[in-house]
């Protein structure tokens, strides 16, 4: 999986099932270095922030995996061929951090792309990735001034509506942080300064 695409999509790829029903992608893991401890923030705790007890940490892979249940042999494999990917710049399995989204939201200043790291330097961290919902995009459609739309046309008097009651300005698609706070308020305010002006 390219986790460097919109969480909408590496949701669809977390919850999915295979002919015998079972959810081959989960459990996932996030799995980082003290290179990336060092130099980004991870959810709420920022570079130089004392590591919190949700965070799995271990001076060595083998250890890592072994605190989280994973095969120790199959992690240290998976990152030795993605850190030779990582050094030539390329994800030979997955193609991480390719598609224009990924490369929008990286690090510009990240070489030898704006999203691939090697994960090589101890510690080593690990965080449970679970599926859960922010939001369906789905609801009914609102006008620029937030008034419920009918579907066959005009509006619903004195309706109206913002936020993750109506459907997503981005329809299916999730555009990146903020896309559904910064909507909701925009729309929201607009709604209301309708509302004052007798518009609905
Ligand atoms: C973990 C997480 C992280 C997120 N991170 C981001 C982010 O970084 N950026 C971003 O843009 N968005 C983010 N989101 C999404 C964002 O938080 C939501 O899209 C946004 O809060 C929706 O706002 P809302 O006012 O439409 O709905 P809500 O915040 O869900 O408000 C609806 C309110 O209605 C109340 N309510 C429900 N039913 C009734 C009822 N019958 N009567 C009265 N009250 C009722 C609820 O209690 C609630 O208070 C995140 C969401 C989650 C869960």
């Amino acid at each position: 999986m390219d986790e460097s695409l919109p969480y909408h999509t590496i949701l669809k790829k977390l919850v999915e099932r295979d002919a015998t029903g079972v959810f081959p992608n989960l459990p996932a893991w996030h799995v980082f270095d003290a290179q990336f401890r060092a130099k980004y923030a991870f959810g709420p705790v920022a570079p130089g922030q004392p590591t919190p007890p949700w965070m799995h940490s271990h001076a060595s892979l083998a250890g890592l995996a072994q605190e989280i249940g994973m095969d120790a042999g199959g992690l240290e494999r998976t990152l030795a061929c993605f850190n030779a990917d990582v050094r030539a710049g390329h994800d030979t399995r997955f193609n991480r951090g390719e598609e224009p989204y990924g490369r929008f939201w990286g690090d510009p200043d990240n070489r030898p792309t704006p999203n691939l790291g090697t994960v090589e330097r101890a510690p080593f961290h690990a965080v449970p990735m679970l599926p859960s919902n922010i939001g369906t995009c789905g609801g009914p459609r609102i006008d620029a001034d937030g008034r419920v739309m009918r579907s066959g046309g005009g509006v619903v008097e004195g309706l109206f509506a913002a936020g993750n009651a109506t459907a997503a300005i981005s329809g299916p698609a999730y555009f990146g942080p903020g896309g559904t706070i910064g909507p909701a308020i925009v729309f929201g305010v607009l709604a209301g300064r309708a509302a004052m002006r007798g518009e609905g």
